[in-house]
């Protein structure tokens, strides 16, 4: 048995887990957000506890600091040295990285040479890891990429139409993220169904950030986000994969610079940008405007297409799975989306299966030629059983 600790940072917050494995137990779940502010949140829960403190955390080393006195006041653990192995939520492993790995100095540099990529995230990932390796001696720490999923991608899906050079000299190409969602998705898809009918899947993965992803046998052929998490469906606040003529439009005629476009694209479009209301789904669905409708259709169609342009690339398909925030919580908006298919694959929803039921579960009814199913994704389980598994090597 080992205890694994689970960091997933982001630019202003990090989430954290304990979990016991192989049994997979959480012994803790625990965040800081809002770092660098003076109002920052820390929320801790064990079976027995339910903490929330809020107060200013300087930096990721702070909070660092602060979460391991946590574990020990609060006894989640009776000394840090009861933690095994570290695993470490990392966004871009570039071509470097097909699989987790254990982070060694030669890991290290090659995250650090990826920030180039995902300037933001990298940084701060390798930074939280360097402080813990000090904080935590002796133990192993694990690199999880967001990428590493999408690594089988073929050089004709992940090639740009730009000129080649930008790919030699600067690995210009989609990567695709959320890999360890749509690895974990598609592996409980694979226990749920069996291995034999879950040959060809397609899992949507539909939080505020949303990507979509063709697997077959277990590897993934094709996903929607692409250099960034910019690209692909329409987002809460990113706009996805549009003419790319729009960005000199509206530096021209708006007078702004590229950085802001990038931001509009990026924290002003998709839900929001079309609604002008919200990037919130549920807020979304609770209103009647006309905008609201319009982006509601246009993120659901935006979907569907996506599932029929995968379709043909898997020559089949035996399940389209649903997860993250709307995903696992939106009846409607999984019964619209398989509407926009359905005249053309025979994928039909059950209603009450849809609405209604366990966490994961086949929301599709018997006649339909495509099963349906509902998945709660689990990135700090895969983070754990990846840390894990390296472990014992
Ligand atoms: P991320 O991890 O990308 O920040 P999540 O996977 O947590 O996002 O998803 C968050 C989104 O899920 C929210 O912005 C909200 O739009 C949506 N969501 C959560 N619950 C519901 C619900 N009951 N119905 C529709 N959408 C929901």
């Amino acid at each position: 048995m080992k205890n694994i600790l689970v960091v997933n940072a982001g630019s202003s917050s990090i989430k954290f887990q304990i979990i016991q494995m192989p049994q997979e137990k959480v012994l803790t779940n625990a965040s800081i957000e809002k770092i660098g502010e003076i109002d920052s949140i820390f929320k801790m829960k064990t079976p027995e506890l339910n903490i929330k403190n809020i107060f200013p955390v300087k930096s990721h080393e702070d909070a660092l600091n602060y979460f391991l006195q946590q574990l020990i006041e609060n006894k989640v653990l009776n000394d840090l040295s009861e933690i095994n192995v570290c695993g470490h939520r990392i966004a871009h492993g570039g071509e470097y990285f097909r699989d987790s790995v254990i982070i060694d100095s030669d890991v290290s540099d090659k995250i650090e040479k990826l920030c180039q990529l995902a300037p933001l995230h990298n940084k701060v990932n390798l930074s939280c890891y360097q402080i813990l390796n000090v904080l935590l001696k002796d133990i192993i720490h694990v690199a999880v990429f967001d990428t590493s999923f999408h690594q089988d991608i073929s050089k004709e899906i992940y090639t740009y139409a730009i000129p080649y050079k930008y790919y030699e000299k600067y690995n210009i190409r989609k990567y695709g993220f959320h890999g360890t969602s749509h690895k974990y998705v598609s592996l409980i898809t694979s226990e749920i169904l069996g291995a034999k009918n879950s040959e060809k899947i397609i899992v949507c993965h539909l939080g505020n950030g949303a990507s979509i992803s063709a697997i077959k046998n277990g590897v993934c052929i094709n996903t929607s986000m692409g250099l960034s998490p910019l690209g692909g469906i329409i987002m809460g606040t990113r706009s996805g994969n549009l003419d790319p003529s729009i960005i000199e439009f509206i530096m021209n005629n708006d007078d702004k610079s590229i950085e802001d476009v990038l931001s509009i694209l990026n924290k002003e479009s998709g839900l929001l940008g079309i609604s002008s209301k919200s990037n919130d789904m549920r807020e979304l669905l609770n209103s009647t405007d006309k905008q609201s409708v319009l982006a509601i259709n246009m993120y659901c169609r935006k979907v569907s297409d996506y599932i029929g342009a995968y379709f043909m690339h898997l020559g089949g398909l035996d399940a389209i799975v649903f997860t993250a925030g709307v995903g696992e919580n939106s009846a409607y908006i999984r019964e619209k989306i398989i509407s926009n298919i359905k005249e053309a694959t025979n994928t039909i929803i059950d209603n009450d299966l849809n609405e209604n039921g366990s966490k994961d579960r086949i929301i599709s009814s018997k006649e339909s030629n495509v099963k349906v199913l509902v998945i709660s994704t689990n990135e700090e389980v895969m983070i754990a059983k990846d840390s894990y598994r390296l472990s014992l090597i």
